[in-house]
């Protein structure tokens, strides 16, 4: 038998928690709670599209003054320059708020050790079309939060090994999936057919590793 994924109806467990992060979702935690990845909210989104809409009028007021070699910066062009960093300071903002928010309520569930995945992100940003997704989830802040609240909490902090294949392996025969595609959402095991959320059977698995250790 497969481990479901139920609605969430369990009390807050006083046992560890896997924490699988990813770019669906922010975190997909082994006790079944979800966070979602702010960056595809409506309210996120309509920023960055202003934003992106400011950056082309700021371009293109530079080239229209340019003058020979040298770029002229107008009055104008400084107030839409100071637009931009504000939107930007704000997205910042949004996104550093959402992750505090996450990782307190994580913490306040009082488990006994929380256990992340070591975060090989420069392998990650490899992947041009991953990069700026990796880089809008923020995960080494994510990392750094969930790290010194444990700490502040006397909650064991673990992180897995890097190799450790908790996307990979099944939760209940152990196989190991070597050729799982990102795009597969549903882990379906070809020799116990164990069929399961592919983030939150990682996000057992990283639980399972931190009561190993
Ligand atoms: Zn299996």
């Amino acid at each position: 038998m497969g481990i479901e994924l139920e609605e969430n109806t369990e009390q807050p467990t006083n046992q560890g928690i896997g924490i699988d992060i990813g770019i669906k979702e922010l975190a997909v935690c082994s006790d079944k709670n979800i966070y979602k990845n702010i960056n595809k909210t409506a309210k996120v989104r309509k920023l960055k599209k202003k934003k992106r809409r400011l950056q082309r009028r700021v371009s293109k007021k530079y080239s229209k003054n340019k003058k020979g070699e040298c770029y002229c910066k107008t009055r104008n062009i400084v107030k839409s320059e100071k637009k931009v960093l504000k939107i930007t300071h704000r997205l910042t903002n949004i996104r550093h708020n959402y992750l505090h928010q996450t990782t307190s309520e994580i913490v306040s569930r009082k488990p006994k050790f929380i256990v992340l995945e070591d975060l090989n992100v420069k392998g990650m940003m490899k992947n041009r079309h991953l990069a700026k997704d990796v880089w809008e989830q923020c995960f080494y802040e994510f990392y750094r939060q969930m790290k010194y609240k444990c700490r502040w909490n006397n909650i064991e902090f673990v992180t897995a090994d890097r190799y450790y294949p908790s996307s990979k392996l099944c939760s209940c025969c152990g196989y190991i999936k070597k050729d799982l595609k990102l795009s597969e959402r549903i882990y379906i095991c070809p020799q116990c057919h164990n069929t399961i959320d592919r983030d939150y059977q990682a996000s057992v698995n990283l639980m399972r590793y931190g009561l190993a250790v």
